[in-house]
């Protein structure tokens, strides 16, 4: 098995986007009590980590965690803890929906999160492209939910209900990830996913950088170019916070 390495406070999974794959299927064929769950650090969470510990909780309970952000695997070879790749959330999600095409049977995914109605299209888009994923849920969270015990429940019943292989969870960081560790326990799931705007992708509702930004690492430009009101100031705070993790990091290893 692939090993982790130790950056910023989180063990990260120096593993590949295909093994990631490779292992949510196995979670899916031997299925545990408690629901395993991925998380993806980028910057923006490697930052918020450093003054939140129920997300560091939430990342420490996590059956694996993926790099998401060039940034995260620049400086783990900067530092000498080399990752392999990046594996965002967004490329998750469909890289799993391919790779059911080889299941006997369909499978089986929730979608939760994004606003009102999105799901429902993504799920229809979803069917339509990979017609081995069948979406057996999708709910949108009244804004304020994960301080409702009673909707929280609610939420816990339909998935029950629905009784999806994989969940994925699209509430946006560090909301997705608390509410997944709070829950774990109760979620009837084999494998609950945090994939941040992945069903707004989906959806079509909001759309991804070209490839060639992907590839060049300048997604988060894209980004922040389609919602510059609520991202710019976040990526200030960490274009400052981060390089000073990064040399905290170094001096600590060096
Ligand atoms: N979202 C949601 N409920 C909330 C907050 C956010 O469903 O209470 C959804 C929102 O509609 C969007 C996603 O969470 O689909 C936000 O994803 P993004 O990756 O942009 O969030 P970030 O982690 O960057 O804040």
């Amino acid at each position: 098995m692939s090993g982790r390495v130790r950056l910023f406070g989180v063990e990260i999974d120096s593993i590949r986007m295909t093994e990631a794959v490779e292992r949510i299927v196995e979670w899916c064929k031997s299925p545990q009590s408690q629901c395993r769950y991925v998380v993806t650090p980028n910057v923006d969470h490697t930052v918020l980590l450093q003054h939140d510990a129920s997300l560091r909780a939430a990342y420490g309970d996590a059956a694996m965690v993926l790099a998401d952000g060039w940034p995260v695997v620049l400086a783990s070879r900067l530092l000498g803890k080399r990752l392999p790749e990046r594996a965002p959330g967004s490329d998750l999600a469909p890289a799993l929906f391919e790779v059911a095409e080889q299941f006997e049977q369909p499978l089986r995914v929730f979608l939760l999160g994004a606003a009102a109605g999105v799901g429902e299209r993504a799920a229809v888009n979803i069917e339509r492209r990979w017609p081995h994923v069948q979406i057996t849920g999708v709910y949108s969270p009244p804004l304020g939910f994960e301080h409702d015990d009673d909707e929280n429940q609610r939420i816990l019943e339909l998935i029950r209900q629905a009784a999806p292989q994989v969940l994925m969870v699209g509430l946006g960081a560090p909301k997705q990830e608390k509410w997944v560790h709070a829950h774990r326990d109760e979620i009837s799931a084999d494998a609950a996913l945090c994939i941040g705007a992945t069903i707004d992708f989906l959806a079509g509702e909001k759309s991804r950088a070209p490839n060639w930004m992907q590839r060049s690492g300048l997604e988060w430009l894209h980004r922040m170019a389609s919602e510059p009101r609520r991202l710019c100031r976040r990526y200030a705070r960490d274009a400052w916070v981060f390089p000073q993790l990064v040399w905290r990091e170094w001096r600590t290893s060096h």
